[in-house]
Order: structure tokens, then sequence, then C-alpha cells
């Protein structure tokens, strides 16, 4: 009797429990190819493992000063300010899937020369003051934060290392914990280049993630004919070419019907930039 009771129970349970998941998945629907984020790491992976890749690349960042020189937050409050405000617009947009699991921790780099921005899978954010530096307001940043958002929402990182290891290696080493298989985890991380369809979909995302916040949904297309051909491989390389982005990015804004705001937020933006250490 006991068992059958727990067997039922656990079947009610798996029966809520995908009722909602389903409801939320749902919601992520649209009429330009939008949905829940899928595939095999969606059936494979669960997010847990997506957290744990991402705490062992930021621990391998972290303690790797000279090559990533973290601006200290609690004696920089002003511009840590400012890159909360867009990430907390972002997560507001109410199309980020992982909004509520992922800690979306956000680290500003402090080298002046390097136009780059990533994010590790599970949610952890650099952004290096080089490209702050460069954009011209807020809108283009947001465009490039909603890029690297997407990146860990879609479970771009997490499908790269499924493919590199396999579901049982992968179990394998979060269940054993070792810290030079993570450490090596981290490290293939750090060096990922993303497939253009993977690029390709971190462009649509960040348009959709922008749709609906006070920033230009188009922020990523500004980012893209601004910097042309320069920039770093998380932007460039293996990526379809700078044109063809933003046409993309044009068509994804039209099919979602052409709204949005057009803030930039250029005052707001020389404040962020003039609060950075010089
Ligand atoms: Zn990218």
């Amino acid at each position: 009797m006991f068992k059958t009771k727990l067997i039922i129970s656990a079947a009610v349970f798996a029966l809520t429990f995908s009722a909602c998941s389903s409801e939320k998945d749902e919601a992520f629907k649209d009429n330009c190819g939008g949905k829940a984020p899928g595939g095999a790491v969606g059936i494979l992976m669960d997010i847990s493992q997506d957290l744990e890749m991402g705490k062992a690349t930021m621990n391998q960042i972290e303690s790797d000063p000279n090559t990533y020189p973290i601006l200290d937050s609690a004696s920089n409050p002003i511009p840590y300010e400012h890159i909360y405000r867009i990430r907390t617009n972002i997560l507001n947009s109410g199309k980020v899937y992982y909004k509520d699991d992922f800690p979306w921790r956000v680290r500003i780099v402090k080298d002046d020369n390097t136009l780059n921005a990533f994010c590790t899978p599970g949610g952890y954010i650099y952004v290096y003051t080089g490209i702050i530096k460069y954009l011209d307001n807020e809108t283009q940043l947001a465009g490039v934060m909603g890029h690297e958002i997407a990146h860990a929402d879609r479970r771009h990182g997490a499908n790269q290392m499924l493919k590199i290891y396999g579901v049982q290696a992968l179990i394998d080493i979060f269940t054993s914990g070792s810290t030079q298989q993570l450490a090596n985890i981290a490290a293939q991380l750090l060096a990922l280049k993303f497939s253009r369809s993977d690029e390709t979909e971190a462009d649509d995302y960040s348009v959709r993630y922008l749709y609906g916040t006070e920033y230009d949904p188009q922020g990523a297309k500004y980012f893209f004919q601004k910097i042309g051909t320069q920039g770093t491989p998380e932007f460039l390389s293996t990526h379809p070419n700078p044109e063809n982005r933003v046409s993309n990015i044009e068509e994804t804004w039209k099919c979602l019907g052409s709204g949005g705001n057009n803030g930039t937020f250029d005052q707001r933006y020389l404040d962020f930039k003039n609060s950075l250490p010089k």
C-alpha cells in the first residue's frame, strides 16, 4: 500500500512538474523561431552542471589576476552600479529563461586594450573596460551583454562541453569533484569558439531580451556596425560576417514587430565611462 502511494505520488509529481515546465516553455515561444532552450543538452544535462562549470571557470579567472585583472566591486561602486543596471534591465525583460536559476554575476575586467566580453555557462559575465570605453552608448553595450547572456541562457557552452566529453564523462567529473578535471573544463571554456549557429542565435536573443526594455532592441546591430572586423574571437572568428549579422538582427527585429524603444542613453553612458579608472 505504502509503495503504491509512493509510486502514485511520484507520478503525480512528475506530471505536475512537466505541466509547469511546458507552461513556461509555451510562454517562451514566438513566431520568429523563439523557443525554450532545449536540444541534446536539455535532455542530458541538468542546469546544475552549467553552474558547476561556471563556478570552476570563475575560480580559474579570479585566481589569475595577471590575465584577468578584475575591477574590485567594493572599491568601485559607481561603475558597478552602471553595469548592474544594464544587467537588471535585460533580466527583467521576461525573456531570459534561466533568470532565477543562474546567478548572473557580472565583473568588469580592467584591461583597456581588449575589446571583449564573455559569459560562462551558468551565467558568470565578464566585460572588459576596453569594450566599455570603445562603445558610444548604453544600448550598444546592452546589445553585447544580451548576446553574452544568451550564450549562457541558451546553454551553448554546456552543449559544447557535452559534445567534447560526452555525458558520462561529465557526470563522472562532477561526481568526483576532481579539481584538476574541472580546471581542464574551465580552460576549454575560456578558449571556446562558438559555432556560427550559436552566434546567430545569441544575436537573435539579444534582440528578444532588449525588446521591451528601455533600450533599442537592435543594440547588438549598432555594436557590429561599429566594431566591423576588429575585436576578439568571441565576436568575430568562425562567425557570420558582420554584414550578415546586421541583416539577421534587422530581420529578427522586424519579425518581432519592428517595435520597442529607441533609447541610447548617451549621457548616462558617458558617466559610466568617466567612472572607470583611467
Ligand atoms: Zn558570441
